[in-house]
C-alpha cells in the first residue's frame, strides 16, 4: 500500500491590534529555513504544537511536508504580504493532493484585510481540497469563529497557561483524524461562544475560575463522552467584533451530548463573569510590597509591556520605580533596545556606559510616549542571545535575542537585546552568566508564561501594572470594531436567547 501523504503547516500570529509594533514578512523570518528539511529538523522533538504533528506524521507512517513553518511574536497587525505569502505556501501544497492536513495556528491572527486570518486560511484550503480531513491545533488565546470550525475538520486548544502542552494539543487533534481516517469514528464539531473579555490575567486553567471550566472540559474529553474538549479564553487586545470566551467540542457523530457539557461550561463562565476582571493597583504600591517582602527570589511580572501579548518590551516604568524605591540585588530583562546594545558592544565588556534605555517606541494607539531612562553602568556580558529552553514550555526550542548584552548598574543586572521574546524560561539570564536563584528581586516582563520557569524558583510573586500596549486594565483601549453588548462593557447586559 502507498504510504499516506501528509501536509503539514505553521502559521501562527497573536495580533495586538493596539500594538505599534508592524507585522511583515520579516518578523516570521527565522536564522533557519521556513520550509522544508531545515524545518522539520528544529521543530522535531520540541514541545510545540508543530512538534507534536510531526510526531503524529511519523507515528502514522506518512509521508509529510512542511511549505510553512511561520511563527511571529505577537504585534500588530499581520501586513496582507507576509499572510499571502504564508497562506499561498500553503494553499499550494495541499493543492498538489495529500491525504490530510495538520495545522499549527494560534487563532488570533488579525490581518490588514482579515479580521480572522486562520477562518481565512481554511476557506482558501477548503477550495482546493473541499474534503481533505484537517486537524487544527490552537493557542488557549484563540479568537473562536465560525468560519474556523467550518473549515477544520478537528479543532484543539492548549489546556494549559502557561502553555506547557504544545506538543500534547497537536498529538490529541491528530489521534482524533487518524482515527477518522481508519473509520473509527465521525467528527463532528459544535461551539459556543459568551460575550465576555475576560482578562488574560484571570485565565489561568490551575486556577480559579478557569480550573472548573477546563476541568469539565478535560473530564469530557479524558472520560471519552467527546472526542475532543477545548475552552478557549481569547485575547482582549484586539479591536475585533468576535472578541469572546468560547469552546469547541469535537464529537462522534451526533451532537447533542457534547453540546449540552459545552454549553454547562459557558454558562459557568458567563455566571462567574465578574470573576474574569481585572483590578487595576498603583505601580508604587505594587513596587513598595515586593520591597517589604522577606527573602528571594521575589519575581515581579510586568504585564504591562508583555511580549507575548505585542508588548514592545523597552518600557522602562516599572524599573525605574524599582530603582526609584532602592531595590538591590536585582536582575531585570530583557529589554529591547538594539541601539543600546550597540553602544555597550562598542563600549567593550568592562567598559562603562551611560545609556538612555529603551522607550524608543511611542504607543500612538495607548496615547504613550516612548520614554527612555537614564542609567550608567559597566558591560558585564556580550552574547549572541541564543540558547535552547530546558524549562517546561516549548521545551528544546531555540529562543533568539540577536545581540544580546547585561549592563551593571550597581544595583541591578539589565539585560538587554536587540530582539524581543517573553521571558518564560530561565535561560534569558543564565544563557548571559546571571543566576536569577541567587538574586532578591528578578523583574520580568510577563502575564503568565513566567510561571513556566519562574514560578519554581520565586519565594514571592508580585504582578506589576507597568505602562504598555498589553496594559491589563481594559478602559485604557479604545474599543471602536467590537460587537456590544459586551460584559464588562456592558455590566448590565443580558444574554440573548441562543447564548442562555
Ligand atoms: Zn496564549
Amino acid at each position: 500500500m502507498p504510504k499516506k501523504k501528509f501536509v503539514l503547516a505553521m502559521m501562527m500570529h497573536e495580533t495586538n491590534t493596539f500594538s505599534p509594533l508592524p507585522t511583515p514578512t520579516e518578523s516570521f523570518a527565522r536564522k533557519g529555513d521556513l520550509s522544508g528539511p531545515l524545518a522539520i529538523a528544529e521543530a522535531e522533538g520540541t514541545n510545540t504544537s508543530l512538534g507534536g504533528f510531526i510526531e503524529v506524521a511519523r507515528k502514522a507512517g506518512a509521508e509529510f511536508t512542511l511549505p510553512m513553518a511561520a511563527n511571529a511574536h505577537p504585534s500588530g497587525l499581520v501586513t496582507n504580504a507576509a499572510f499571502e505569502q504564508m497562506a499561498a505556501a500553503i494553499v499550494a501544497e495541499v493543492g498538489k493532493g495529500c491525504d490530510a492536513v495538520l495545522l499549527a495556528l494560534h487563532g488570533a491572527m488579525v490581518t490588514q484585510s482579515y479580521d480572522d486570518g486562520e477562518g481565512e486560511l481554511l476557506a482558501r484550503i477548503r477550495k482546493v481540497a473541499p474534503n481533505v480531513p484537517i486537524a487544527v491545533a490552537l493557542d488557549f488565546h484563540a479568537q473562536m469563529t465560525e468560519a474556523m470550525v467550518r473549515g477544520a475538520t478537528v479543532i484543539t486548544g492548549y489546556r494549559t497557561y502557561p502553555h506547557i502542552d504544545m506538543a500534547d494539543t497537536a498529538i490529541r487533534a491528530g489521534r482524533t483524524l487518524m482515527r477518522a481516517m481508519a473509520g473509527e469514528v465521525a467528527p463532528k464539531m459544535v461551539w459556543g461562544s459568551r460575550p465576555l473579555m475576560s482578562s488574560t490575567l484571570m485565565h489561568t486553567p490551575s486556577r480559579e475560575p478557569m480550573k472548573t471550566l477546563m476541568g469539565l472540559a478535560n473530564a469530557a474529553e479524558d472520560g471519552g463522552q467527546v472526542l475532543n474538549a477545548s475552552v478557549f479564553g481569547g485575547f482582549p487586545q484586539a479591536d475585533i467584533p468576535h472578541l469572546a470566551l468560547s469552546s469547541v467540542f469535537v464529537c462522534d457523530g451526533r451532537t447533542a451530548d457534547g453540546e449540552v457539557i459545552m454549553n454547562r461550561i459557558l454558562d459557568q463562565a458567563w455566571q462567574r463573569r465578574e470573576e474574569f476582571m481585572f483590578r487595576p493597583e498603583p505601580l508604587r504600591d505594587q513596587i513598595a510590597r515586593a520591597k517589604s517582602l522577606k527573602g528571594g527570589p521575589i519575581v515581579m511580572a510586568d504585564h504591562g509591556d508583555n511580549t507575548a501579548s505585542g508588548g514592545t518590551q523597552d518600557v522602562m516604568s516599572v524599573i525605574e520605580e524599582a530603582i526609584a524605591q532602592g531595590l538591590e540585588d536585582a536582575c531585570a530583562g530583557p529589554i529591547c533596545d538594539p541601539i543600546s546594545v550597540a553602544q555597550m558592544i562598542d563600549a567593550g565588556i568592562g567598559g562603562t556606559v551611560s545609556l538612555e534605555l529603551g522607550g524608543k517606541t511611542d504607543m500612538p494607539a495607548m496615547g504613550l510616549k516612548g520614554k527612555p531612562l537614564a542609567v550608567t553602568g559597566r558591560v558585564k556580558c556580550i552574547t549572541d542571545g541564543e540558547f535552547k529552553v530546558t524549562g517546561p514550555m516549548a521545551t528544546g526550542s531555540i529562543v533568539r535575542l540577536g545581540r544580546t548584552a547585561v549592563l551593571d548598574t550597581g544595583r541591578m543586572l539589565i539585560v538587554v537585546s536587540e530582539r524581543r521574546s517573553e521571558p518564560y524560561d530561565l535561560g534569558v539570564f543564565t544563557h548571559c552568566g546571571i543566576d536569577p536563584r541567587t538574586k532578591r528581586y528578578v523583574i520580568i516582563k510577563s502575564r503568565q508564561h513566567f510561571r513556566a520557569g519562574f514560578e519554581p524558583i520565586a519565594k514571592h510573586i508580585v504582578m506589576c501594572d507597568g505602562d504598555g500596549c498589553t496594559a491589563s486594565d481594559l478602559k485604557l483601549f479604545e474599543y471602536t470594531r467590537i460587537k456590544r453588548p459586551l460584559y464588562p462593557f456592558d455590566p448590565d447586559m443580558r444574554l440573548g436567547r441562543n447564548e442562555a
